[in-house]
């Protein structure tokens, strides 16, 4: 009953407070309509293979590879992020998305990353991801 609860309530929330993240996260989903999707933790949550993972309001998009439990690291990781929509609200896309998007697809980071060994989750966002994701569900994220 309180975990029925507390996920309408979360629901409600991403739709409300995080409507903007949670619209693109529709049209994403209609988009991805013919790929497997079930519900993770109260979000909805589609497998892709063309992607490691986005996160979009109510609704996270993550690799459809399972190897070495691959994708549920991720799936944390993403869930982590829609916490982030829920603190952030409206700011969500500006203080997330956005630096995410840049961090993650500018050759000049992904250069970066690669000479220097950086991580990828060495970037705000990404870890404080990680760190919400286990947090909240109590189980290893992506690293
Ligand atoms: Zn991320």
């Amino acid at each position: 009953m309180l975990k029925t609860f507390s996920y309408a309530i979360y629901v409600i929330l991403q739709c409300t407070w995080g409507a903007f993240q949670t619209l693109l996260g529709i049209f994403y989903f209609i988009y991805s309509i013919r790929c497997k999707h079930y519900f993770y933790h109260g979000s909805i949550c589609t497998e892709r293979s063309d992607i490691g993972g986005v996160s979009l309001g109510l609704f996270i998009f993550v690799s459809d590879n399972h190897k070495d439990g691959f994708s549920e690291k991720i799936a944390v990781h993403e869930f982590g992020h829609t916490i982030q929509s829920l603190i952030l609200g409206p700011l969500y896309l500006i203080v997330i998305g956005l630096p995410s998007i840049i961090w993650c697809g500018l050759p000049f980071f992904k250069k970066m990353r690669r000479e220097k060994s950086v991580s990828y989750y060495d970037l705000y966002t990404e870890h404080w991801a990680n760190h919400l994701g286990e947090l909240v569900l109590k189980k290893e994220s992506a690293a």
